[in-house]
């Protein structure tokens, strides 16, 4: 009995054995297969001194760059956006109609100096400026890089500010740090590595989401907006050091001013940050729109991820410009309403342009309209800001009419494509009625079609594919069929390439 208890004992053992073998196999190959669906980020990792005095902000960047491609590189690109500021420039930092606005002190310039370009061990990469305005720096690796490999880049540089209302510049009250460091271009399958010039319609950028660990130095005298979650704050006489870190973000953004005046609430674990300045009497109501669209996007789309959100007031030339995890919003509007439209806008591209990428170069539609039309959606629900969802929808149809039969009897013709890059749009109106208006009449088209419930169905399901990615104008189209079936296609299709015909209602 003992025996054969014995005997059976073994059997089980070795069947037990056999089945853990078994598991840990499945496991392994299942945990393998996710891995290689995962994204590597890449990390920049960034040391900067601003001074004030001379206007200049230098910077050691260190970047840890991540192919998540199929192909291997021998270069590698970045964007040198500081350069459009450069005098001479074949791309307008701005167009002619916005100048006097963007430099009240008279035209001004400003250009990126790269220093150095280094490894990891402090030897040098062969490198070159390209590009019309001197807009793309190219490192020669020295070794190829292959898929799931990673490289270390340390470029060491030098931007100088032009006195310009704008993201980047320094302006009376503020001093704007957005894309002012060298920033990796971003590579597609099939298409290669996306470098197109600067351009002052819309906002030209394109980037993947990484990893930001940030330290920056400055006259103790600013207080300051930033991108991420602050690791820590040192003050040394009249410097202080901020460090900051940002997990997951496209792009990072740092503001500067004397004048600012902040208030804080929580939604739910998020700080919204306005940031006004000292002699402000609608603090208050500025901080209770901006949490009042964290709290309806957040509902509508799913969770805004980070701890930090700052509306910050700014110089700034036209309304508003969206960063990661900061928004400028142009100290020039005086109108209530349109502070109002300007902030829930800029808020909504955390969502559209932030979480849900784009290559806003190529389809400023997709970031543009969908921000728009979300815009639309929260004025909707919150009536109690005086606006009529059916009148904004109206007077964007009229706007639109208006605009192709103006367009047509000064120019003879009319082109009403929103899917195309923003040097093909003619002018700024051209572009801003076909992408923002048009977009948003597009998606309220759409919604007709499917019912509220469905589109917002749709809007949260790409958040939850395409969160921390970038989409294309198929990837938007496929999630939006799931909902809106065989026909959707070419509904897009005939909005994104002119074929709406449009009437007055
Ligand atoms: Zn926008």
């Amino acid at each position: 009995m003992k025996k054969s208890l014995n005997k059976k004992y073994i059997k089980y053992v070795v069947f037990a054995f056999i089945v853990a073998i078994l598991f840990v196999s499945v496991l392994f190959f299942c945990l393998k297969g996710k891995d290689s669906d995962k994204t590597i980020l890449s990390i920049y990792n960034m040391k900067l001194v601003y001074d004030e005095n001379n206007h200049i902000l230098s910077g050691q960047e260190e970047i840890n760059y991540a192919n998540n491609s199929e192909n291997c590189f021998e270069k590698l690109y970045f964007h040198l956006y500081p350069n459009a500021f450069r005098e001479g420039a074949v791309a307008k930092v701005v167009a002619q109609q916005n100048y006097e606005n963007a430099f009240p002190n008279g035209e001004s310039f400003g250009f990126i100096e790269i220093k150095s370009v280094c490894d990891s061990l402090g030897e040098s990469f062969k490198f070159c400026i390209e590009g019309k305005d001197e807009n793309i720096l190219a490192v020669d690796l020295k070794e190829k890089l292959f898929p799931d490999e990673n490289v270390v880049i340390k470029i060491d540089f030098e931007v100088k500010l032009a006195n310009i209302n704008h993201r980047l510049g320094y302006g009376e009250n503020t001093i704007n740090l957005g894309n002012f460091y060298p920033i990796m271009c971003v590579y597609e399958d099939g298409k290669g590595f996306s470098k197109d010039l600067y351009h002052s319609n819309g906002d030209p950028f394109y980037s993947d989401c990484a990893k930001y660990d940030v330290e920056i130095s400055f006259n103790s005298k600013f207080d300051i907006a930033s991108t991420g979650d602050l690791v820590s704050s040192e003050k040394d006489g009249n410097v202080t050091k901020n460090i900051y870190s940002a997990l997951n973000v496209r792009d990072f953004c740092v503001v500067l001013s004397e004048k600012f005046e902040k208030v804080t609430k929580k939604v739910g674990k998020i700080n919204v940050n306005y940031f006004g300045f000292k002699s402000d009497e609608n603090l208050e109501k500025c901080l209770a729109v901006s949490c009042d669209a964290v709290e309806t996007f957040n509902d509508f789309f799913g969770d805004y991820p980070y701890k930090e959100l700052s509306i910050v007031k700014s110089n700034f030339v036209h309304g508003g410009m969206e960063f990661p995890g900061v928004v400028l919003i142009s100290d020039k509007i005086e109108d209530p309403r349109d502070l109002n439209y300007v902030i829930v806008h800029e808020i909504a591209h955390q969502w559209w342009y932030g979480l849900v990428g784009n290559d806003e170069y190529n389809h400023a539609w997709i970031d543009e309209g969908l921000t728009e039309y979300s815009t639309l959606l929260f004025f909707e629900k919150h009536t109690k800001y005086g606006e009529n969802f059916k009148e904004m929808i109206n007077n964007s149809l009229k706007n639109y009419i208006l605009f192709e039969e103006v367009y047509k009897k000064v120019t003879g013709k009319v082109d009403g494509t929103m899917d195309r890059p923003l040097d093909k749009f003619e002018t700024e109106p051209e572009y801003s009625q076909c992408v923002y208006t048009r977009g948003a009449l597009m998606f309220n088209s759409f919604r007709e079609l499917i019912g509220k419930n469905k589109f917002l169905k749709a809007m949260k399901t790409m958040q939850k594919e395409y969160r921390y990615k970038n989409i294309s104008p198929a990837q938007l189209i496929e999630v939006f069929e799931k909902y809106g079936g065989r026909e959707t296609e070419s509904f897009f299709n005939n909005w994104l390439f002119d074929k709406v015909i449009f009437t007055k209602g």
